[in-house]
């Protein structure tokens, strides 16, 4: 059996069609595997009861999927790593977790993350830390910090979360593996567990860039439960260039110089080179308002959280605190004892930076500050195809070391929130190692990109051999 779970995903699914793998054994293999999984990745696993019913021709061939635990999943806890949404069990399932298990991939376990997404390590879970299947001392990343853990681990074939300013790609870089944030809209938000709405975005964390192609294609599309969601322009295909002749790729000289570790540079460049063999044509340029990204984003996200987040009053989920007898109390005490140091921090700035008095010169600025970024990436594209960048500027750090800092956690999303805050997509593909540690290399291109994305990191996923994951020799 072992063998069947060290294949990638698209490989068990083929084998399940072809009726050379029984999806029941797989289901099997991969819950014990999850119920034994001792890096906290999971907040939920499926029951050992029979094995869903999975017709062998569906898309997804059977093949079990995790689920970052803020996707509300009927009957199942979903509570987004919060305390206040403590034994929620929601009364529907979200378009994209319904999508992909009607399309075959019957669900496997609710993976743990940030509180409401906030957060670069997922040390900020109210149900405790997950850790670095390469480094137990060290994190995950996050938020989707489960997810990633699980998916490097070989303790789920593939996953999905959600990515705000960089939640799919930083816990990918950092986890060995694969992440791809969609162009927003692409996929449904519909059951998401909201944080900030106008940047949350679902997408796939999968062992390599053809399972993330066919777990997108699955899961994309317009719903009508969603009014910000569209339909693809094309169909999703699977990834299958094998070089990058004629690829324009930018290099933006400010993300890729000043706060990156030496180690992530030394990877990056040598994967530019690969990129240059390969036939891609490699040059360097200006996004002049990126360094603003995170200020900028540090504002929007928290006023949209806290605009999100006001409903949480221990009346209508989860959580409510106990032995008080009055409404507003009840309120008070309800978040006060729900929520986490993060999470009020955010409420805070969020209020704050939406108060009358204070909204033009933060939340209008930063608004302004989005739009500008947005411009770069525009210019960008009549002269490239994709913008390459190191994912984050650094390797998987010790648990707790950026903890009692803030802006040290946050300066982890310096090379992943331009993306989102321009609403285009971008993958991280491993490039490495650096001090025996995984290095993420990202590509972002224009909105609904996401073939040519694929592609190109397809080919140079090939080029860059990575073979050192864990999941690959898990028992
Ligand atoms: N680390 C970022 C934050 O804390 C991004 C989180 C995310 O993408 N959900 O907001």
């Amino acid at each position: 059996m072992s063998d069947a779970l060290s294949l990638t995903a698209a490989e068990a699914a083929a084998r399940v069609r072809a009726g050379d793998l029984d999806p029941a054994e797989l289901w099997h293999g991969y819950r014990e595997r999850a119920a034994a999984d001792d890096l906290n990745s999971y907040t939920w696993v499926a029951a050992n009861g029979g094995p869903p019913a999975v017709d062998r021709e569906a898309p997804l061939g059977g093949v079990p999927l995790a689920v970052k635990d803020l996707f509300c999943t009927e009957g199942v806890p979903s509570q987004a790593g919060s305390r206040i949404l403590e034994g929620y069990r929601p009364p529907y399932t979200a378009t994209a977790v319904a999508r992909l298990t009607g399309a075959g991939a019957p669900l496997l376990g609710k993976t743990n993350q940030d509180e409401f997404a906030m957060g670069s390590s997922t040390e900020n879970s109210a149900y405790g830390p997950t850790l670095n299947p390469w480094d137990r001392s060290r994190v995950p990343g996050g938020s989707s910090g489960g997810s990633a853990a699980a998916v490097a681990a070989g303790r789920a074939p593939w996953a999905i979360g959600t990515d705000t300013g960089g939640s799919i790609r930083q816990p990918a870089a950092l986890c060995g593996i694969v992440g791809l944030k969609p162009t927003y809209g692409a996929v449904s938000r519909y059951g998401m567990i909201a944080f900030a709405s106008s940047l949350d975005q679902a997408g796939p964390l999968t062992r390599d860039v053809t399972d993330a192609g066919l777990l997108f294609g699955a899961m994309a599309g317009q719903d009508p439960c969603d009014s910000t969601s569209v339909g693809l322009p094309a169909p999703v295909e699977l990834p299958s260039r094998t070089d990058l002749r004629g690829v324009r790729l930018g290099v933006p000289e400010e993300l890729t110089g000043e706060g990156i570790e030496p180690g992530v540079l030394a990877s990056f460049r040598e994967t530019l080179d690969r990129a240059r063999e390969l036939g891609a044509v490699v040059e360097s340029c200006r996004l002049p308002h990126a360094p603003y990204g995170i200020s900028a984003y540090y504002l929007i996200a928290p006023a949209e959280a806290s605009s999100n987040l006001a409903r949480y009053d221990g009346v209508r989920y989860g959580f409510r605190a106990e032995g008080v007898d009055d409404l507003l109390r009840m309120y008070t005490e309800t978040r006060e004892q729900g929520f986490g140091t993060e999470v009020k921090r955010r409420i805070m700035l969020g209020t704050y930076a939406l108060s009358s008095g204070y909204y033009d010169a933060y939340y209008g600025r930063a608004q302004k500050v989005r739009t500008l970024i947005s411009r770069d990436f525009h210019a960008a594209w009549e002269r490239f195809d994709f913008i390459a960048t190191p994912t984050s500027p650094g390797v998987a750090f010790e648990l707790g070391a950026k903890t009692a800092d803030p802006l040290a956690m946050y300066l982890n999303d310096y090379c992943t929130v331009p993306m989102p805050l321009a609403g285009i997509p971008a993958i991280s593909i491993p490039s490495g190692l650096s001090e025996g540690l995984p290095v993420g290399f990202q590509l972002a291109g224009p909105a609904f990109s996401e073939n040519g994305l694929l592609d190109a990191a397809y080919a140079l996923e090939r080029s860059i051999g990575f073979r050192d994951a864990p999941w690959r020799t898990a028992a």
